[in-house]
């Protein structure tokens, strides 16, 4: 891909199903590619369904929507080099902008009015080694305004990950300064037993219940 191309698997028009934004309208931008591997990703169909668009395009496209924000999304968005530029242009032209990102590649070069939600990957999507350790540096260093623009999303399967979780997050202080999503596996935890795990341990952590997947069957691509 070139900084002016970028391979585009499905541009649409949908109600924010996750994190601090959950319930507004957005357009989606969903970039295609990742090969990240975790195990249960529920976007495989990213994979290599793509078309190559202008980035010109592509903002085109996005913004017809009207939507109130606009969610760069994937796939792995932060592999196609045209992204950086793409999230620039739209920052610039007064869009509320947020990257969902697997949390594998360093957020530095993000424009810092992204509202950038980062994966913490834990063990049961089998690539918890490689959550890059910029990340959490990155969100720790940055000064307020910009710290707001960060927030993390763990996606719990079972009692190892919720462990592992508190673990990291004690850690590194992370839920004294920032949002922290967490969510269950579909179909694999119950959300009542994660809530009753927050509220046990007094985590500063909010739960979210991915809405697309409550509002639209759950397997269905564009929401
Ligand atoms: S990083 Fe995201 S898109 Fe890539 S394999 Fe993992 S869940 Fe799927």
């Amino acid at each position: 891909m070139s900084s002016t191309t970028l391979e585009i698997n499905e541009i649409f028009h949908s109600i924010q199903g996750e994190g601090s934004f959950a319930g507004w309208p957005c357009a989606f931008i969903r970039l295609a590619g990742c090969g990240h591997g975790c195990i249960g990703c529920d976007t495989g169909y990213a994979e290599d369904e793509g078309v190559e668009l202008e980035r010109e395009e592509v903002i085109k496209r996005a913004i017809r929507f009207r939507a109130p924000v606009i969610e760069i999304t994937g796939g792995e968005p932060l592999l196609q080099p045209a992204v950086y530029p793409l999230m620039t242009q739209l920052c610039d032209l007064n869009q509320k902008v947020l990257l969902e990102t697997g949390g594998f590649i360093s957020v530095e070069k993000v424009d810092k009015r992204v509202h950038k939600i980062i994966d913490l990957k834990p063990p049961s999507s089998g690539v918890a080694e490689q959550n890059h350790p910029d990340n959490i540096r990155l969100a720790l260093a940055a000064e307020p305004p910009h710290r707001h623009t960060f927030e993390f999303k763990i996606v719990i399967a079972g009692k190892e990950d919720y462990e592992w979780a508190t673990s990291l997050l004690q850690q590194h202080q992370l839920t004294d300064f920032f949002t922290i999503m967490m969510g269950v596996s579909f179909g694999k935890l119950d959300p009542a037993e994660l809530a009753a795990w927050i509220l046990r341990d007094r985590l500063r952590a909010r739960l979210q219940l991915q809405l697309h997947k409550y509002l639209w069957d759950p397997s269905r691509k564009g929401v």
